[in-house]
């Protein structure tokens, strides 16, 4: 049964979706779980309703979630391809960005193709390139919002749009464990497993697919990790010689910057990592009481309060030499950190 949309933007997004028959989908360059989760997930919703879809992205889908493509495939950027995708296609859904500049070589057709756009999104910086956008950073992951709109529209969700949605949110509140993981989020997650998600099997298939020299590789980073401020920021980079050694790419740093989190008073983490010399991915992650996506839009990148990244050319000490006294700064201006039972200060 449907029910009645939360905003005048989802209403707005319904009545999109009513009007056109042939949709393209797309989301971020480098995509991660809720940007394929959230393109298979809406791709079932399409089809439910008796459309026509193809999801097309800039970067190919990462290994780890290739299985979700199995019934939706995820095409990958060509010139041709993306020609014939948007000539065929009514209507453009952009999900889990909504940034032009992200959705990578995409962005160059827009100009060449009288499409109208709608953006599903959940990041706090964002251009609103849509016809219609909407946009709610209060939604832990783009699958909540995807989520929320089949439930308004009264389509079922089947097994797979079920995984596809599990994925999403689980990788985006590195499961269950960020400040974005809410009750809302907690209550999606006990619906799908109604439906019939197997947590553990998802799990492995998400997380148990890394070669053996993704470890090493992070093995080495880990072990010449900085502390700085006192012990409140952790500061890795990764080199381009490194990358090479054990033959991996960008998207293999996924979860790096996040293991720091666990050493006791860091409220925020730096990675340098430099894929191809003399360009720098900035990803910046904070404990929850530091907000550090400012310090990432600043130099035209962008995210959300705790998780946050930018591109940047030049060398990774040029990159840190613009970072880290913005991040210095944030950490000066904390309030000393609430003791809690059992977890001593320590600098
Ligand atoms: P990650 O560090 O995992 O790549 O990204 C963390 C968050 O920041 C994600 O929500 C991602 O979408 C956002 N983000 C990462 N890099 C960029 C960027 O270059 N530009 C913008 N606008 N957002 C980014
Ligand atoms: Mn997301």
């Amino acid at each position: 049964m449907s029910r009645t949309p939360e905003t005048p933007a989802r209403a707005e997004l319904h009545a999109f979706l009513a009007r056109y028959q042939r949709f393209l989908l797309t989301t971020h360059i480098n995509p991660d779980g809720d940007a394929i989760g959230s393109e298979v997930a809406f791709a079932r919703f399409l089809r439910a309703m008796g459309k026509t879809v193809r999801v097309l992205n800039d970067s190919p889908t990462p290994h780890a979630f290739g299985w979700l493509a199995a019934d939706v495939p995820v095409e990958v950027y060509t010139e041709e391809l993306a020609e014939t995708c948007f000539s065929e296609a009514d209507a453009l859904i952009v999900l889990d960005t909504g940034n032009k500049q992200r959705i990578g070589r995409l962005a160059d057709h827009l100009s060449r193709h009288a499409i109208a756009i709608a953006i599903v999104d959940h990041h706090a910086t964002h251009d609103g390139f849509g016809k219609v956008n909407v946009i709610e950073p209060s939604c832990a992951a783009a699958a909540v919002l995807v989520y929320e709109l089949m439930h308004e529209a009264g389509v079922p969700i089947d097994a797979m749009a079920a995984d596809a949605l599990y994925v999403g949110l689980a990788t985006d509140t590195g499961h269950f464990r960020y400040s974005n993981t809410d009750a809302r989020a907690l209550r999606m997650a006990a619906d799908l497993v109604g439906i019939g998600v197997d947590v553990a099997a998802v799990t492995a298939r998400v997380h148990q697919t890394a070669p053996a020299g993704r470890l090493r590789f992070f093995g080495e980073a880990l072990a010449a990790l900085e502390m700085r401020h006192g012990g409140q920021l952790v500061v890795l980079e990764v080199s381009p010689e490194q990358f090479a050694k054990h033959g991996l790419m960008g998207a293999d740093t996924e979860g790096l910057v996040d293991m720091p989190r666990v050493i006791e008073g860091v409220e925020a983490v730096a990675l340098f990592s430099e894929v191809e010399p003399g360009k720098v991915k900035v990803s910046l992650r904070s404990t929850g009481r530091v907000g550090i996506d400012g310090v990432c839009s600043r130099w035209g990148g962008g995210g959300h309060v705790h998780a946050a990244g930018v591109q940047m050319r030049g060398s990774r000490e040029q990159a840190k030499a613009k970072i880290i006294p913005d991040l210095e700064r944030l950490l000066s201006e904390l309030p000393p950190a609430p003791v809690v039972a059992g977890r001593g200060a320590r600098a």
